[in-house]
């Protein structure tokens, strides 16, 4: 048990009020749990709709992207490449899946488990409370898979691994082999674009064309080694993005379209999709809007949909793998750094989009 025996918290009290500070006592640990410190806590678009929704959940601990040390562990544990895991060590963790249901144990689709927690969204009140980046401590459930961060690697940028780039991972998972004469559009140039553009090239496509705003963020697309790069800002049209697709395409359309831009993005982005190609849709935002897709895109246009939530264990690593290996400047990534005592803040920033990722450092 750590000296302190308390963990300073943050807490969304309700819809949209400002998280506030509190205390709580560190909790027991179940065998094979382990109590981290929380070295770093990145915020995405998640935290902010949680933050105007989740009524229900509330009082809970913020942040679903941490990276922390181990500061506490209950039997022996170890990481997913089977090193054992030791006080002193500086890890991210996975969602903790049941791996008894249908989907852990006969789909072999862990991230559509239904009994797992999802930190940053649990009520606090409820054992073990501490499931949340925004706060001192955190704690990891056994069920946990655990990912050793590599040195070298800043500890913003591992907690940002554990969401968006991990789910990155898990969507190229899923699309495939990718032949090296393939054509990839990415939708979207905020931190999920821009990791999926950096993967993009990584995975050897021929070209990566990249659809963005603001011009900031474009132009950071363009520094991370965009073949080429519209804004959408200057392109107002669907009609005009789509044809620049075309004619960067001789006329065919894109074998594979990424869309990190939310479900507005969706019915434009399998427009720029060539007949049998493929399109993988990574970003959540605005989940609740409706999209249509007519029959003739489905199946006269032979397209294959690839939706992708979440990632297990091994995305983790792999995305760890990457940001060490990585020959890109991902710290350009985050934004902003804010203390405990100012999450209202980092919230209020990403709420305005003035913070493209923020990263709450607990115990600076
Ligand atoms: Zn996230
Ligand atoms: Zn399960």
């Amino acid at each position: 048990m750590p000296a302190n025996k308390e963990a300073v918290i943050a807490l969304v009290t309700g819809v949209d009020k400002p998280p506030e500070l509190s205390n709580l006592e560190l909790p027991e640990l179940e065998p094979n749990a382990m109590l981290a410190e929380i070295q770093a806590a990145t915020l995405c678009g998640t935290d902010i709709h949680l933050w105007h929704s989740a009524g229900k959940a509330t009082p809970y601990i913020p942040g679903h992207e941490s990276c922390g040390i181990i500061v506490e562990k209950s039997g022996d544990r170890f990481d997913v490449t089977g090193e054992p895991l030791e006080i002193g060590d500086r890890v991210i963790w996975a969602y903790p899946f049941c791996g008894e249901c249908f989907y852990c144990a006969v789909a072999n689709q862990p991230t559509m488990c239904p009994n797992a927690l999802r930190f940053g969204r649990e009520p606090v009140a409820v054992y073990p409370h501490l499931l949340g980046g925004c706060a001192t401590h955190q704690y990891i459930p056994a069920r946990s898979s655990v990912i050793k961060v590599p040195d070298g690697v800043p500890s913003e940028l591992a907690a940002s691994a554990s969401c968006a780039l991990r789910t990155i991972m898990h969507g190229f998972e899923r699309l495939g082999r990718v032949p090296a004469h393939e054509t990839a559009v990415v939708q979207g140039t905020g931190p999920v674009g821009l990791y999926a553009l950096a993967v993009a090239q990584s995975r050897g496509f021929k070209k990566v064309l990249a659809i963005g705003a603001p011009v900031s963020r474009v132009a950071v697309a363009k520094d991370w080694g965009a073949d080429a790069t519209l804004d959408i800002d200057e392109v107002p049209q669907r009609k005009d993005r789509v044809q620049w697709v075309m004619d960067q395409t001789g006329g065919r359309g894109a074998d594979v379209v990424i869309q990190c831009a939310g479900s507005m993005a969706v019915s434009e982005g399998i427009d720029m999709v060539r007949a049998g190609g493929r399109y993988l849709s990574i970003g959540e935002g605005g989940t609740d809007q409706d999209i249509s897709i007519t029959p003739r895109a489905m199946s006269v246009k032979m397209l294959n949909i690839i939706g992708v939530r979440s990632g297990a264990g091994r995305h983790f690593y792999e995305a760890l793998q990457f940001l060490k290996y990585g020959k890109f400047p991902f710290q350009d990534l985050i934004s902003g750094t804010y203390p405990l005592d100012k999450v209202a803040d980092a919230f209020n920033g990403m709420k305005s989009m003035r913070e493209v990722k923020a990263a709450i450092l607990p115990n600076s």
